[in-house]
């Protein structure tokens, strides 16, 4: 970067250079690298808005940051320019417990977020595994999902309105205060999920829902394949609607057992359901799906005795994808979706596809909203393995695409799975898109490039 617009870029924002600051800025979870010529680090919606102005008038690229957890590549800096590192933006501006409304800055951890709501008897439900380390402004821009989706919802379902500073540098205000509006667009949602592409996010007003007095874990584990395809598959059936509904498969739990050194969880998979309301409602939901999973085949089906098993399987649940890539540091891990009625089906084809180029799968995640976390994995890395690890993943795409699924449930598309956006999106669909992209960035500003090639 010029050096005369890094001291111009100084002028109106906080703003660092160290090599430690720039690599860190240069890469997110995705594996991926790019490079950070600068690292702003705004403290006021105002300096954002300066920065965007400069960036608009000069042109240089700009990538939004939050935590850095995103696992597509859509914080890496892939054509150099300003990091835009939101994560001193972090005050929680405001809970109205009356109207069950919570205001925060981007780069509030949504871990706190979440404890700050439950201190006073309100509930934030989207809770990505990463959820400790992840920010408010990322998981807007990625609409992140997690581990309550299947009775909550993901972070679409909690964004009332946005304050977003536009490519330009404009400042403007989506959404209303209210639980329902229809004035105008619906800009908030065309924001969250836009994985900032198209605006930087500097302030969210949240919806918050009552805190549910009661929450129970059952814990299922199964001794063979075909039992815990049919767990899952009788789980789903269920007439309840249980907070969580997570599935580990056994590659990914024997990774889970080395990483928390408890080898006796190397078992054929593991179904936690998690049921929340009144005392008297969860034990009923659980007995139902005790008596499906048992019926199943499940060789050890029971609720969680104690708040601390609870905590800790909910831990080891939280830690699969570190643990996963722990043992298998070469791998591509995605997040399809497909019909809930399909996730057995995925898991199975997942398996058999990786099969088919030589390579294995693993699978967890989200059975109780279709999500399934598919990791292809790699022994070496190298070139030509990368390759046909490459070749399978697309042919995951692809049987996702057929089961009547999508690409990506909460991660996004950003740079890793651009090139498979025509598996799902026609080329009208692709070119409306676009057409959006341009008219709110003309100059290809925010994440020049990610999502749509060609932006
Ligand atoms: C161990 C692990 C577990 C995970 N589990 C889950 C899970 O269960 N569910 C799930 O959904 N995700 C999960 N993720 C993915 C990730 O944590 C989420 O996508 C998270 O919301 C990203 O937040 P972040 O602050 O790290 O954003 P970053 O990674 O910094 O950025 C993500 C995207 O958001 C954009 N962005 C960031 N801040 C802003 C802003 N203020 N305005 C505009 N754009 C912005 C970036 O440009 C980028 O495109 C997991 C990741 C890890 C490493």
């Amino acid at each position: 970067m010029d050096p005369r617009v890094a001291d111009l870029v100084r002028a109106v924002c906080p703003a660092v250079d160290g090599a430690d600051a720039l690599q860190r800025a240069g890469a997110d979870e995705s594996g991926l690298r790019g490079r950070a010529d600068l690292v702003a680090r705004p403290r006021t919606a105002d300096e954002v808005a300066a920065l965007m102005r400069l960036a608009h008038a000069t042109p240089f690229h700009v990538t939004p940051r939050g935590a850095g957890t995103g696992r597509c590549g859509g914080a890496v800096p892939e054509r150099g320019g300003v990091v835009l590192d939101l994560t001193a933006m972090d005050r929680i501006l405001e809970i109205d417990e009356a109207e069950g409304i919570a205001r925060a800055e981007p780069g509030v951890l949504l871990g706190d977020l979440q404890a700050a709501c439950e201190a006073r008897g309100l509930f934030f439900p989207p809770d990505p595994a990463s959820a400790k380390e992840c920010t408010v402004g990322g998981a807007v821009a990625t609409s992140a999902g997690g581990l309550r989706g299947a009775k909550y919802g993901t972070m679409k379902h909690y964004v009332l309105a946005l304050t977003v500073v536009l490519a330009d540098g404009s400042v403007i205000r989506t959404g209303a205060r209210t639980r329902k509006s229809v004035t105008g667009y619906d800009m908030t949602s065309l924001f969250v999920g836009s994985e900032g592409t198209l605006g930087v996010v500097v302030e969210a007003t949240l919806r918050l829902v009552p805190l549910p007095p009661h929450a129970a874990t059952l814990v299922a584990w199964f001794d063979d394949e075909a039992s815990l395809e049919r767990g899952i598959a009788a789980a789903l059936r269920v007439r309840a609607v249980p907070r969580a509904l997570e599935v580990v498969d056994a590659k990914a739990l024997s990774a889970v057992a080395e990483f928390v050194a408890k080898p006796e969880w190397a078992r054929a998979g593991l179904v936690l359901v998690e049921c929340d309301g009144d005392e008297a409602s969860c034990a009923r939901e659980l007995s139902m799906f005790a008596a499906a999973l048992s019926g199943a085949g499940g060789a050890d089906v029971r609720r969680a005795d104690s708040a601390s098993e609870r905590d800790a399987l909910w831990e080891a649940r939280r830690r699969v994808s570190r643990a996963v890539r722990a043992k298998w540091p070469h791998r591509f891990a995605e997040d399809v979706c497909v019909p809930r009625t399909a996730f057995v089906q995925m898991l199975r084809d997942l398996r058999g596809i990786a099969a088919r180029h030589g390579l294995d799968a693993l699978g967890f995640g989200h059975a109780g909203d279709g999500n399934i976390h598919a990791s292809v994995l790699m022994r070496t890395g190298d070139d030509g393995e990368r390759a046909r690890a490459a070749a399978c993943v697309g042919d995951v795409f692809r049987r996702a695409i057929e089961l009547g699924g999508t690409l990506t449930a909460e991660h996004g598309i950003a740079i890793t799975k651009r090139d498979y956006l025509p598996l799902e999106l026609s080329p009208e669909t692709i070119a409306a898109h676009v057409a959006v992209k341009r008219a709110l960035d003309p100059r290809g500003i925010l994440n020049a490039g990610k999502v749509f090639p060609g932006t």
